[in-house]
């Protein structure tokens, strides 16, 4: 049977909006000395704007259709493109056939054909030369771009902008001081707004992993696991198998994504990042109690 100081920890922990699947989560956190987050919707808010946009042909044509793909992408950067065009009163063009890209964007059709949504990466797929001086002060920006594009021909693009949760800062000083040795970020987002982000949150560069396709996540996380206990925290669809590869998997709840929450060990129901290090703290202590 659970030890009633492990039932007791794990109810405490559920207060404060950490919710622990099992009392082996607990155990492992206690030894965990190595945090790998992912950036967009865990250390950032994921309520990104749009900050600039800039169409080959007509705006409101331009708009009406990438809000058309990104209608059926649950990533932050698309709920981001669906309140700037419903604020702007655009219509989604209907699409077919869509089909999300991890890390790279979207992929769908209008009765004209098919179209893509998305990074760098994704234009490079469809074999549209996308890093082009028409865009040049988007690939300069320390912003996420997303560039729509029908076949081999760029549309145009948008920049996306996120901000760091207001307690990001404050929760990993507190890991810090908790004992963490290592703190790292992975992000599929490219590496000058990753840098960016990381800078203005503390992080070395060397430990900023940006242009990461899930599969990366994963191996990175394996990596680490080499030299001592890791937890990954994370919330998107493209995070789901890092965190399962990591020692504890902690999925962010409450705007997460239902896949992360699915593979990981522990949900953090509140966006408050402090409590990932009073959790923490609270397992070393429980571990103290039961040995
Ligand atoms: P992170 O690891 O920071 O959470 P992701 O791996 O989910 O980021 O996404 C990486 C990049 O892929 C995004 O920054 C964006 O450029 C692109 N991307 C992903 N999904 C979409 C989408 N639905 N529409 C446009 N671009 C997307
Ligand atoms: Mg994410």
């Amino acid at each position: 049977s659970v030890p009633a100081a492990i039932l007791s920890a794990l109810a405490s922990a559920a207060r404060g909006g950490v919710l622990f699947k099992g009392g082996a989560a607990l155990e492992t956190l206690a030894e965990v000395d190595t945090f790998a987050f992912d950036k967009t919707g865990t250390l950032t808010t994921g309520k990104a704007e749009v900050t600039r946009i800039v169409a080959r042909d007509d705006d409101a044509a331009f708009l009406a259709l990438l809000a058309g793909l990104e209608a059926q992408s649950e990533h932050p950067v698309a709920e981001a493109i669906r309140r700037h065009t419903q604020a702007r009163g655009v219509v989604p063009t209907t699409m077919r056939d869509v089909q999300s890209i991890p890390s790279e964007g979207i992929v769908g059709a209008d009765t004209e054909g098919t179209l893509w949504a998305g990074n760098l990466r994704m234009a490079a797929r469809m074999g549209a030369p996308a890093d082009t001086p028409e865009f040049s002060r988007f690939a300069e920006s320390a912003q996420t771009v997303v560039y729509l594009g029908r076949g081999s021909q760029v549309l145009g693009a948008v920049s996306v902008a996120d901000r760091p949760r207001e307690t990001s800062a404050a929760g990993l000083a507190a890991l810090k001081a908790e004992g963490v040795t290592t703190i790292v970020m992975m992000t599929g987002d490219r590496r000058a707004v990753g840098l960016r982000m990381g800078a203005a949150l503390g992080f070395a560069p060397a430990d900023i992993h940006a242009d990461l396709l899930p599969q990366d996540k994963v191996r990175l996380v394996g990596e680490l696991t080499g030299r001592g206990r890791v937890a990954f925290v994370g919330d998107g669809v493209n995070d789901a198998a890092a965190l399962a590869r990591a020692d504890v998997g902690i999925a962010m709840g409450a705007a997460g994504s239902e896949v992360a929450l699915q593979a990981a060990d522990i949900a953090l129901l509140s966006d408050d990042m402090q409590r990932l290090a009073a959790a923490r703290r609270l397992a070393r202590r429980t571990r103290r109690i039961i040995r």
